[in-house]
């Protein structure tokens, strides 16, 4: 049996974000490129969001002083990080960001031009913006529409499977061609390559709980079983999230103060935030979950205890969870005098004073509403089912300064890199994704051409004979691959 064998200097595997940005960067730099994915439009980046998509960078408008050495202590105070990474996020963070701008991605200037910014978690300064609730998804589109034209080959619907590793290096491939894979040879392809750039994204098929699309796995496993390192692989990032349209529940979603319920087996809701912390400060701490959405230890007795409860009401008391809009919280005045004076204040100075949390919703975002009325969900007349959601993994491969894995040959950038440590400012995965996907590709144009003798055909026969043992059942054969990849 004959499998096709492709050659390309770089094979990025991934079109996020992250993999379309290395493409781009590489064969503008004059490497001949071939991009591998399982699904041109699939994972993270083509296809989530939230209230405000994030995007952290240098501060660039006149109202705040920034420089690239406090921004990269900032990114090093969340803990766990490491250092050399956080000068390079901070030092490329500027470029990668013009280069956005330059491509079309709609990040919001002022009167005078400036990328004014504004206070995300866990950061003092305002270095974020947003293009809106899809700034990954303008991104994505942007990078790709480029990297085509710049000339990147693409090899769509293609699941990577095993790396090829040949004389101690990583030099490419083996991936499913997904048209053929009940076909004799399961569809195996080699992909040959002198340098590899993992840019995988997230294993978001690790949790039940998530909100992660559908589309997006994961194959971190691939290098890990041929011996990379990895890094904060424990270190995952967690918040309130819808859970039959994955969103998460962000910003105006709690601003607006709705009615946390828990229902069980007897069907009768009850408001066990308020049960739990009492009615003002069940409202107090739904109000500041807005703007801090991601569950954070040191805010165990603060806005993260809304987390706690609700997992604790869904995993210790077996029932389900609820945000219903419909109905003010237990304890709420229309007069908001029941808000401590900053919630009071924030709401009525964005004229938010509507009897329902529904109608002020509506008054803060409709937007908001109306992304769940198109995925069939009506705020208005149902409550929404949410948990505590896998959102982000900090860690990931281990990497150095220029997106190396400890694998010579293979690079990690985007969510499979393990740069970050326990926090994270709101935002910096997305700078991540630009600026390894940028020092990845510089450090690839860098190096010598590698001689084109190896074919990894052995490796591939193999894998297909392995294959070939297994029960004559696509979904066992189907279920093999994606494990060893994952
Ligand atoms: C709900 C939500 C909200 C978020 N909000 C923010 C935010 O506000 N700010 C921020 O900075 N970050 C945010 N993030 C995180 C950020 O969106 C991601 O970290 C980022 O988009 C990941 O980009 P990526 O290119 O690394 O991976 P992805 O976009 O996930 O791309 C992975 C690619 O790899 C492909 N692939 C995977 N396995 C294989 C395989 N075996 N073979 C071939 N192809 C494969 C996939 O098909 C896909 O094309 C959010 C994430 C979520 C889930």
């Amino acid at each position: 049996m004959n499998h096709t064998v492709y050659r390309a200097r770089a094979l990025v595997i991934g079109s996020g974000c992250a993999g379309w940005a290395a493409a781009l960067h590489a064969q503008r730099l004059g490497v001949d490129t071939l991009l591998l994915t399982q699904g041109l439009r699939m994972g993270t980046s083509h296809n989530t969001g939230s209230d405000k998509q994030t995007y952290y960078k240098l501060s660039l408008a006149g109202q705040e002083a920034d420089s690239v050495m406090d921004m990269a202590q900032d990114l090093f105070a969340g803990g766990g990080m490491d250092g050399d990474i956080a000068l390079c996020m901070a030092a490329g963070s500027a470029r990668a960001f013009f280069h956005l701008c330059e491509l079309g991605v709609p990040f919001p200037t002022d009167a005078y031009g400036q990328y004014a910014g504004y206070q995300t978690d866990h950061d003092q300064r305002r270095r974020a913006t947003s293009a809106g609730p899809l700034t990954s998804q303008y991104m994505a589109r942007a990078l790709e529409r480029a990297g085509q034209a710049a000339g990147v080959r693409v090899l769509d619907q293609h699941y990577a499977v095993e790396l090829l590793m040949h004389e101690g290096r990583v030099r490419g491939v083996i991936a499913v061609d997904i048209a053929r894979q009940g076909q004799p040879g399961h569809g195996l392809v080699a992909v040959i390559a002198d340098h590899v750039v993992l840019a995988t994204g997230g294993p978001a098929c690790c949790y039940r709980d998530s909100v992660f699309p559908d589309s997006q796995h994961g194959m971190m496993g691939l290098a890990l079983q041929q011996g990379a390192q990895a890094s904060n692989l424990h270190q995952w990032q967690y918040g309130l999230a819808s859970t039959s349209f994955r969103w998460n529940v962000s910003g105006t979603y709690q601003q607006v103060v709705p009615r946390y319920v828990s229902v069980g087996e007897d069907g009768h809701p009850q408001e066990f935030l308020a049960d739990a912390l009492g009615e003002q400060r069940a409202m107090e701490l739904t109000f500041l979950k807005g703007y801090e959405w991601p569950f954070d230890a040191a805010k165990a007795q603060g806005s993260s205890q809304v987390d706690l409860l609700v997992h604790r009401e869904m995993h210790e008391k077996g029932r389900r969870v609820y945000l219903d809009y419909r109905q003010n919280p237990r304890g709420w005045r229309n007069d908001l005098h029941a808000l401590p004076e900053t919630a009071r204040e924030y709401l009525a100075a964005s004229g938010a004073t509507q009897p329902t949390p529904f109608a002020r919703l509506m008054h803060m975002n409709a937007p908001a509403v109306a992304l769940y009325r198109d995925n069939g969900i009506d705020l208005e007349k149902e409550p929404l089912p949410i948990a505590v959601c896998a959102q982000h993994l900090n860690g990931g491969l281990q990497v150095d300064e220029h997106w190396r894995t400890t694998l010579p040959g293979l690079y990690a950038v985007g969510e499979c890199a393990g740069t970050f440590g326990v926090r994270r400012p709101g935002g910096s995965a997305l700078n991540a994704t630009q600026v390894g996907a940028q020092r990845a590709a510089e450090h690839i144009a860098r190096q010598p051409v590698l001689s084109d003798e190896f074919t990894g055909t052995d490796s591939v026969h193999a894998l297909a004979a392995r294959l070939d043992g297994l029960p004559q059942q696509p979904a066992a054969q189907d279920a093999a691959l994606r494990m060893r990849a994952a």
